[in-house]
């Protein structure tokens, strides 16, 4: 059963969302994507497990993503180097304050 890295409470299988999931029959290999948010301390964990026949590997990251957040960033498209640049030029461009720019109007 997995714990939770932060507080070392033990998943409920109920707090756990399956995000991907393959296997191949063939190799006896398979890897699952889990996100999980602790009901004790309501961290989120991203679990990647892997199995290779007789071995099982287990990597949990940390995560500021809720499920929702987790799901919709995997759909998204992936960043270009190009999108980075364009970015970086802009920001160069700026000449104002940021956090003011950043802030909502509310
Ligand atoms: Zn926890």
């Amino acid at each position: 059963m997995l714990r939770c890295p932060i507080c070392n409470y033990k998943y409920d299988i109920n707090s756990m969302k399956v995000l991907e999931n393959t296997h191949n029959e063939l190799l006896g290999e398979a890897s699952i994507l889990v996100h999980s948010d602790c009901k004790k301390c309501h961290g989120s964990v991203m679990f990647s497990i892997g199995v290779y026949g007789p071995e099982v590997t287990s990597i949990a990251s940390v995560t500021d993503l809720t499920l929702e957040d987790t799901k919709r960033f995997r759909a998204a498209p992936v960043l270009s180097a190009n999108d980075v640049l364009a970015v970086h030029k802009e920001i160069k461009k700026f000449k104002g304050d940021f956090v003011k720019a950043f802030q909502t109007n509310s």
